[in-house]
């Protein structure tokens, strides 16, 4: 009997360092599944289809919408995103630990659905150096860094009331073995351990 893997939905800033710093979690723990999402916007250089995200036409997202295929889905900076939601249920049935690397409105749907979500936020040490990051990272034209720093100034309002968790990304390996802690602390949780504890419980009904 295997508990039910916990799911784990990490959001924050464009640029405050989630993908970096997942790409480290995945590198020190073992047990997760990286949760691939669609999105309509361009492949940065680097990113490989499949991988990264599955790069779709506004045609073919929208499809995945009407066919229900979608956990959750939002519009981020003029371009669609969204969580598949099959691979998802599946992983988690089967004990595996879930990340998904949203944004805040894709972050209390996915609550919604499935409460037993652990929602992590990731904040930047400073807003310059989170600026200093976005435009470090040299993928964004003026236009989208603009909107971008303006959904952050927003985002941070709101995610105080809403994250179970708040880390600060000023080194990569702190803010990655942080999540790790959150992950070994969320597996013994209520949530996660109801089926184990449905069987100890039925094991000692038959000793009774
Ligand atoms: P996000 O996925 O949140 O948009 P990225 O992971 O792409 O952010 O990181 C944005 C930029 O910041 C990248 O150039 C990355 O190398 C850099 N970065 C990430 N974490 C740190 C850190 N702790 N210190 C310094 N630079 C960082
Ligand atoms: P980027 O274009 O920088 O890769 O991602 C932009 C934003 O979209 C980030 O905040 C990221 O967390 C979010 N994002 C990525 N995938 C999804 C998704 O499947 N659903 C939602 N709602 N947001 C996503």
């Amino acid at each position: 009997m295997s508990r039910r893997g916990v799911l784990l939905v990490i959001s924050g800033p464009s640029g405050v360092g989630k993908g970096t710093t997942i790409k480290r979690l995945f590198e020190i723990e073992d047990n997760l599944y990286f949760s691939v999402s669609a999105t309509t916007r361009k492949p940065r250089e680097g990113e490989i289809d499949g991988v990264h995200y599955s790069f779709k036409t506004k045609e073919q997202f929208e499809h995945d919408i009407e066919t229900g295929e979608m956990l959750e889905h939002a519009v981020f900076s003029g371009n669609y995103y969204g969580t598949p939601k099959s691979a998802v249920e599946e992983k988690l049935l089967n004990g595996k630990d879930v990340i998904l690397d949203i944004e805040i409105q894709g972050a209390k749907n996915v609550k919604r659905m499935l409460p037993e979500a652990v929602l992590v936020y990731i904040l930047p040490p400073s807003i310059e150096e989170l600026k200093k990051r976005l435009i470090g990272r040299n993928t964004e034209d003026e236009e989208s860094l603009a909107k971008r720093l303006h959904t952050a100034y927003s985002e941070l309002h709101e995610a105080p009331d809403m994250y179970d968790y708040f880390i600060v990304n000023d080194t990569v390996e702190n803010a990655a073995v942080k999540i790790k802690d959150i992950i070994e602390g969320e597996r013994c949780s209520k949530a996660a351990m109801q089926e184990v504890l449905k069987q100890i419980l039925e094991e000692a009904e038959n000793l009774a």
